[in-house]
């Protein structure tokens, strides 16, 4: 691996991750229990505590109405409000991964099928959090990648081997995916979707610059911590990620098991996703499904259940329909 600070960061990483894997089996347990106890299924005892987890953690209640769901969060799952605290993660929402024609009447670079549709859920969900635990990931290149098609004038989506010099001089070869060209800073194909709702204040990181590829907005695909994501979510003590973003398959997929190994309790938001292949999508639900990475999936709405909340129980009226334009 790389570099002396990757040392002193990997012993209190450690030591960050075992206190949140435990906190994180004591969750699951406390699931177990309520199912048991409560009659209810496994899933559906999950949804619910997600449900609360987004309430308590929402800006748009007031402490008078969250109390009853801190009690039922107690009650019914022994949990505290420390230990649910949920962060919203929405990875590459930009120009080049959408369908539609860029703002500049271009063709974006890397379409993903069913992308444009996500943009509302997400906007609808990101709602509930306070700026300060959403966080986005701008995939970020320049002409003439490593990884672009065009770089190894071969045809898009071709295996090629790609050799990177790793800190202490050694090169390491691997077997990456060439793409079409996308996402070149500077371009209206990577920036990010103008239908985002975005105040200006959320954090976001770029990733797959400079000589490496990355798909996950943690490490890149040498293993290396290639973003701030990781010390950030440690710092704001966040235990359970919300994740969304394009693409399912490839970054937001990737994003979600390095989190899981790392501890989190992940749920990937499925109507804030979308796809690039069958083949590519069938490959990360298997890892999803193991143990050592297991990743939840849920729909927003479903989390949101939005019929439950008394109108009383609002802060602020109902925000109803999300943004126009999103999908038609
Ligand atoms: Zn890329």
């Amino acid at each position: 691996m790389s570099g002396t600070n990757t040392t002193s960061t990997t012993s209190t990483t450690s030591t960050t991750r075992a206190t949140r894997a435990s906190s994180y089996s004591n969750i699951l347990n406390c699931i177990k229990w309520s199912s048991e106890k409560y009659r209810t299924s496994i899933e559906f005892s999950m949804q619910r505590l997600m449900t609360l987890v987004i309430r308590i953690n929402s800006t748009k209640y007031t402490p008078k109405a969250k109390k009853k769901w801190f009690e039922e969060l107690a009650q019914k799952y022994d949990l505290g409000p420390k230990e649910v605290k949920g962060g919203f993660l929405v990875v590459d929402p930009q120009n080049d991964f959408c369908e539609a024609d860029l703002p500049n009447g271009s063709k974006p670079g890397l379409p993903v099928c069913g992308s444009t549709k996500i943009v509302g859920p997400i906007n609808r969900f990101k709602e509930h959090f306070p700026d300060s635990s959403v966080s986005l990931t701008k995939d970020s290149h320049v002409s003439g990648e490593i990884t672009f098609a065009s770089t190894h004038e071969v045809d898009p989506f071709t295996v090629i081997p790609v050799t990177y010099t790793l800190e202490n001089g050694d090169t390491v070869t691997k077997l990456e995916m060439s793409w079409p060209n996308h996402c070149i800073e500077g371009t209206v194909g990577c920036e990010l979707h103008p239908d985002l709702v975005l105040t200006g204040n959320e954090r976001i990181y770029r990733k797959g610059y400079g000589t490496r590829e990355a798909y996950s907005a943690i490490f890149n695909t040498l293993g290396e911590q290639s973003t701030a994501l990781l010390d950030d979510l440690n710092r704001d003590d966040i235990r359970i990620v919300f994740v969304s973003g394009l693409a399912r398959d490839y970054c937001v997929g990737n994003t979600a098991l390095d989190l899981a190994r790392e501890g989190f309790l992940v749920v990937l938001l499925e109507d804030c996703t979308a796809f690039v292949a069958e083949g590519s999508n069938d490959a990360i639900n298997t890892k999803f499904e193991n143990p050592e990475t297991r990743v939840y999936s849920m729909k927003s709405t479903d989390i949101l259940n939005e019929s439950y909340i008394e109108p009383t129980d609002r802060l602020y009226p109902k925000i109803g329909g999300g943004r126009a334009g999103s999908d038609n």
